[in-house]
């Protein structure tokens, strides 16, 4: 079934956890070896790959006299700054021995919610795999600020998959896949072989408990593959500490957790709207506005605004609320907000009367608004 599900996939997004390269003395340069390896394997079978690999504070925080994760965001940082370049000696090291060269990418959760920068990550990422070279993806710990954190890496390479339209992401962990119930607890517990929809019953099967080396667990794990599968990737979760898993994955054994994509998978544009893109503020509609947009996938005209919040530009994301502040949808507004204090209530004909020029007709295209539900 697997070489089935497998056989459309061309560009693959393989995330390496912590847990998987590292341990509490710093990087496993063997383990690092190996997927080097496996991944000039996939090369040779025709396929793209690109790598988001997790463990810069891992590499670094020994030198700091760190034991178990750094418990305040400096340390964090400094752990991080020391690591990056280390693990990317490492990488280089591997890809090395097959005359492979590897290049470092560090994103912050910025990057991808501006369009323009988002654009322009992809532009850079697509020319390193035309000239046939890794990229290896990180957040960039050392200046990122909270609000613009990813917040980890799991969540980073879910917004890769869709930023270089990959067909599958694969999750290399320290466990070996989602189980029925806590495998550390309850040793009947099963491993679920495939997924074919992400049901509150499967998140209900993720805990949120991570290891002292990374920041993800299985619940932020099935996050990614739920946000990936509406995209249209495929998502297998399998354990990264066995060696070949990654190949044997390839070759078709039914190893780990592998999630379908969905069957309606959402444009990658309203996948960007509704999972990067930060919303700056919020507007509440009539409840004809409402249904037209809820209801009918209409487009929001300024008539059926009532009231604004926030302060945003042209392209910015905002909130969609009804008159009881229940947020329904997340769209890109073609007008600013003090440009909306103006116009809202008033007829499309009457936009560019007030403002002497118009953008367009809509506040929000249909095309640009997802709708919650759809969404998670
Ligand atoms: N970016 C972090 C690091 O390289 C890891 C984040 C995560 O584990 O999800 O150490």
């Amino acid at each position: 079934m697997r070489t089935k599900l497998l056989a459309h996939v061309k560009r693959v997004v393989i995330k390496i956890g912590s847990g998987v390269i590292s341990d509490e003395h710093g990087l496993d340069t063997d383990k690092i070896t190996n997927i080097c390896d496996d991944v000039e394997q996939l090369r040779q079978r025709g396929f793209e790959v690109v790598l988001v690999s997790s463990a810069a504070i891992a590499a670094g925080k020994h030198v700091l006299g760190i034991k178990g994760r750094p418990q305040t965001i400096p340390l964090k940082q400094a752990a991080a700054a020391i690591g990056q370049s280390r693990l990317m000696r490492e990488f280089k090291d591997g890809f090395h021995q097959h005359n492979l060269q590897a290049a470092q990418v560090l994103l912050t959760r910025d990057d991808l919610a501006n369009r323009r920068r988002y654009l322009n990550a992809r532009n850079t990422l697509m020319t390193l795999l035309e000239y046939g070279v890794i990229p290896i993806i990180n957040e960039n710990d050392t200046v990122v600020v909270d609000e613009l954190r990813f917040g980890d890496n799991d969540n980073l390479s879910s917004m890769v998959t869709n930023l270089v339209e990959a067909h599958l992401l694969v999750i290399l962990s320290d466990v070996d896949g989602l189980y029925d119930q806590d495998p550390r607890q309850n040793p009947d517990a099963q491993l679920i072989s495939n997924v074919v929809r992400i049901t509150p019953e499967i998140e209900k099967m993720a805990g949120d408990e991570g290891s002292s080396l990374g920041t993800g667990g299985m619940f932020t794990k099935l996050k990614a593959a739920k946000r990936a599968t509406l995209y249209g990737a495929g998502t297998a979760i399998i354990n990264g500490r066995n060696s070949h898993n990654l190949l044997h994955l390839f070759d078709g054994h039914e190893l780990g957790t592998y999630f379908l994509p969905a069957r309606d998978p959402m444009a990658a544009r309203k996948h960007w709207i509704a999972f990067t893109k930060k919303p700056r503020g919020k507007l509440f509609l009539d409840d004809g506005a409402h249904k037209a947009v809820a209801e009918k996938g209409k487009s929001l005209l300024p008539s059926g605004i009532s009231r604004i919040e926030g302060s945003f530009e042209r392209g910015d994301a905002v909130r969609l609320c009804d008159l009881d502040g229940v947020e329904f949808a997340k769209g890109v507004t073609n007008y600013t907000s003090s440009e909306l204090l103006r116009i809202q209530g008033k007829r499309t004909s009457d936009i560019s009367t007030i403002l002497g020029y118009q953008y367009g007709d809509e506040i929000i295209h249909r095309d640009n608004l997802v709708k919650l539900g759809t969404e998670n």
